[in-house]
């Protein structure tokens, strides 16, 4: 099945006692039983939902793995992938990651002994000589967020592979649609459902998918055990937005080349990070892994004052200032302030992340639109 058909058939069957062609909410906590043990493979909806299970088939596909697992967010999914740890291990992760992520890392798993380095992960030679006996977790993040970096994700599974070494790729920025890791050789691979999947910035979710039968056991174990599974009308939600992933990553892929096309060209701006410029440093991995460069990008204005970037974030209409990417609708966003406040200010200038930097998530309006829009609010800028 190809991916387009994928999206809306995958897993999903009408509902075989009404012949409803959409996934019902099954709105429940428990299912009766005929006789102790005797039931329908359904017993308390932490555990089993049917909403969530179609949801679980239909992100398997997606990502050409066996297994996925649900959880309440994106990090309620990192979390599981973490305690498939002991304390005493290490993680070796990326230096450039979402900033809930790093904390997630240091402030929760420290505290019980996770190990933790970020790391450069731009040239896979350079990064084989930082793992140590110690690493049993390799988390990559690409493209990086938010300085859109990107890693090569089977060259560093490789050298994991050959280590024993775990790998997880979070795949939120470039979507199924673009990017499929288990292909790559990736153990395990992650979702914000909140951002693309989901795709309407209506609801919080995370997933984490898998092709390796003992690692899905593992999970399933931890996320019935840990119990911060997303409830069935979250799974609803993001069924419905799965069906035009294809089409909204598409669209907003189109117009953030023009966006960072026109921003590139833009007297006002300096730096444009946009993993589809020839220049980009790591250009022909992002043409090699991905199917398009994606719809995040972001810049710094020329001279990188404060002052200035907040004069563009704060005179933008049709991108609104928020947190979150990944929608219908584009936003503009604050790394240093916002996403990745929770990252010591050292830690961010050294990948570059500086206080003026300015993210985009771009959506699928109208590409002349957004531009005149950003047009405006970066002339306002003295
Ligand atoms: C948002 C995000 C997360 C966290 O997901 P939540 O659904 O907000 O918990 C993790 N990784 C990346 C790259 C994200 O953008």
């Amino acid at each position: 099945m190809k991916f387009a058909t994928k999206v809306i058939h995958a897993g999903i069957e009408p509902d075989p006692s009404t012949g409803a062609i959409m996934t019902p909410i099954f709105q429940t906590s428990t299912y009766v039983q005929a006789a102790p043990g005797d039931h329908k493979g359904y017993e308390y909806a932490r555990t089993q939902n049917p909403t969530r299970s179609v949801l679980e088939k239909n992100l398997a596909a997606l990502e050409n793995g066996t297994d996925a697992l649900c959880f309440a967010s994106g990090l309620a999914a990192m979390d599981a992938v973490i305690k498939l740890l002991q304390s005493g291990d290490e993680i070796l992760s990326c230096n450039d990651l979402y900033g809930g992520s790093y904390r997630q890392i240091v402030r929760v798993y420290g505290k019980f002994g996770i190990e933790s380095r970020f790391v450069d992960m731009s040239n896979p030679k350079a990064f084989a000589k930082q793992i140590s006996k110690k690493t049993k977790l390799i988390w990559i993040e690409t493209p990086t967020n938010p300085m859109l970096g990107i890693v090569d994700i089977a060259a560093i599974c490789e050298i994991a592979q050959s280590k024993g070494i775990l790998t997880c790729v979070d795949n939120t920025f470039a979507s199924p649609y673009l990017q499929n890791p288990l292909d790559l050789g990736a153990d395990l691979v992650l979702h914000s459902a909140t951002k693309y999947i989901g795709g309407h910035s209506d609801v919080v979710h995370g997933c984490v998918i898998t092709k390796n039968a003992d690692l899905a056991t593992q999970l399933r174990f931890l996320q019935n055990a840990s119990g911060a599974v997303p409830g069935p009308q979250d799974c609803f939600l993001i069924l419905r937005g799965i069906k035009t992933l294809h089409l909204r990553v598409k669209a907003a892929c189109e117009n953030a080349v023009k966006i960072a096309e026109f921003l590139a060209a833009h007297p006002k701006v300096d730096k444009v990070y946009y993993p589809g410029f020839k220049d980009h440093p790591n250009h022909k991995i992002a043409k090699k892994q991905m199917r398009m460069f994606g719809a995040m990008l972001s810049f710094d204005l020329k001279g990188g004052s404060v002052a200035d970037a907040t004069t563009v974030l704060s005179n933008t209409h049709l991108f609104s200032l928020a947190e979150s990417l990944g929608g219908v609708e584009s936003l503009i966003g604050h790394p240093a302030s916002m996403t990745h406040a929770s990252i010591p200010r050292e830690s961010r200038l050294a990948v570059g992340l500086t206080d003026s930097l300015i993210r985009l998530s771009v959506g699928i309006e109208d590409v002349d639109d957004l531009i005149e829009d950003l047009r405006q609010a970066i002339e306002r800028v003295a």
